[in-house]
């Protein structure tokens, strides 16, 4: 069998790889707990669920614009006018089938085999391969300091002249890092003055905690012109828990959109109209569940900080936003995916190994489970490791996990 040589180079996704392997230990009704999933598990707002039923009733659903009915597109105007304070026109938004695939569009619209796309790393597993899906290199910085705070310096160090663009993900997937005010401004700085594109992904920023402030783009970048080299990308799978509806968009000048459109049109036609809907039913309907999911996700950010601190060996520095905590395990095993596999195994937590977010002897833990979830998901995790260390697990888990071994 012949596979492209691009199609050989690509990895399977690692996030949606451990959903799959929860879904089945469920089914099979084992007792896992899923700290690798990142999706919140609450319930899509009335106002969606009402707007996709609606038009599913109506019994017409056709073909629509490639880039996303009239409404939705007004409902995202409305949405950027608010958390980015600027004005888009229609032809400066394009609604895709996910925020994953408003990325995969713009990388496809702007990227030349051999280009290079720089992003902070630990990183998002689909940045690097929707990269080289371009036939483009992905160059993954990891900053220098042991953080997971990206200097400018850094990324100035890396840019060559094949750089075309940079993205930038803050909130950021894994670490829960927000970047600083300062560094946003260097980086559309630096973007600016070396012609290269910006893609702010954006998708997590309504979930940050303790007041931190996310910051805007275009607090720094000019509005949105035909010279424009910023490409905004959001959606509403986080902020509404509607991972399974499949809508984001991206917001950029005409031109690139246009050509968005173009391609997208040959993809998939545009997003599915239902869904769409229901999208716009989320952004115009009533607000509050969105606080309500972050001060969740804040309450359960602590719960886990705290149990981790009381892990002998393990490090993670507090995330400021996103539904993530990437904690550093290389003290007990430096092969992350051996560690998420022979955790799955022994005590079926399931976790995402750090090495597919470029950097080994880590494991991503999602907080968006139930508070129980997280303190048995440690606890489970420390047992496993470190099996004479004080453990609150109750006797029964521990006789019911002996009992699978
Ligand atoms: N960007 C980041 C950083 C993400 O974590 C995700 C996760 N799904 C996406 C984009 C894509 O989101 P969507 O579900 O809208 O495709
Ligand atoms: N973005 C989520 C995650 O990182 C969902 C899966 C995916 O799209 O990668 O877990």
């Amino acid at each position: 069998m012949s596979i492209s040589l691009i199609a050989r180079e690509i990895k399977e996704s690692a996030t949606l790889l451990i959903n799959e392997k929860a879904a089945i230990l469920r089914a099979k009704g084992e007792p896992l707990i899923h700290l690798g999933g990142g999706e919140p598990k609450s319930k899509a707002p009335i106002s969606a669920i009402l707007a996709a039923n609606a038009v599913i009733n109506s019994g017409e659903v056709r073909y629509a614009p490639a880039d996303g009915i009239p409404e939705l597109k007004q409902a995202i105007i409305r949405y950027t006018e608010d958390f980015y304070k600027i004005k888009v026109a229609p032809e400066n938004v394009i609604a895709s089938s996910g925020a994953k695939q408003a990325l995969m569009v713009a990388l496809m619209t702007i990227l030349n085999p051999q280009d290079e796309v720089i992003f902070p790393a630990p990183f998002w597993v689909s940045y690097s391969e929707m990269i080289k899906m371009c036939g483009a290199v992905p160059v993954p910085i990891l900053p220098e300091d042991g953080t997971f705070y990206p200097r400018i310096e850094d990324i100035e160090q890396f840019t060559t002249s094949y750089t075309k663009a940079i993205i930038i993900n803050s909130p950021n997937n894994p670490t829960g890092a927000v970047y600083s005010r300062e560094f946003i401004r260097d980086v559309v700085e630096f973007a600016q003055k070396r012609g290269i594109y910006l893609i702010m992904d954006d998708i997590y920023h309504r979930l940050v905690f303790d007041g931190v402030e996310w910051v805007n783009v275009f607090d720094y970048a000019q509005e949105l012109n035909e010279h424009s080299k910023i490409i905004v990308i959001n959606g509403v799978s986080k902020q509404y828990a509607m991972t399974g509806f499949r809508i984001g968009w991206a917001i950029a000048s005409k031109k690139l959109i246009e050509v968005m459109r173009i391609l997208q049109g040959h993809q998939t036609s545009g997003p599915s109209v239902v869904m769409q809907k229901a999208a716009v039913g989320a952004l115009n309907g009533v607000q509050s569940q969105v606080e309500a999911l972050r001060v969740t996700l804040q309450n359960n950010r602590n719960v886990m900080m705290e149990r981790l601190a009381a892990f002998n060996g393990v490090r993670a520095s507090k995330p400021n936003g996103s539904f993530y905590v990437f904690v550093d395990f290389s003290y007990y095993e430096k092969d992350s995916r051996k560690l998420a596999n022979f955790l799955l195994d022994k005590v079926r937590v399931a976790t995402v190994p750090g090495v597919d977010f470029g950097l080994d002897g880590y494991l991503r833990l999602s907080t968006c489970g139930s508070i129980k979830d997280i303190t048995e998901g440690i606890e489970r995790i420390k047992w496993a490791l470190d099996p004479d260390s004080p453990n609150e697990l109750y006797i029964g888990l521990r006789k019911l996990v002996r009992d699978w071994l």
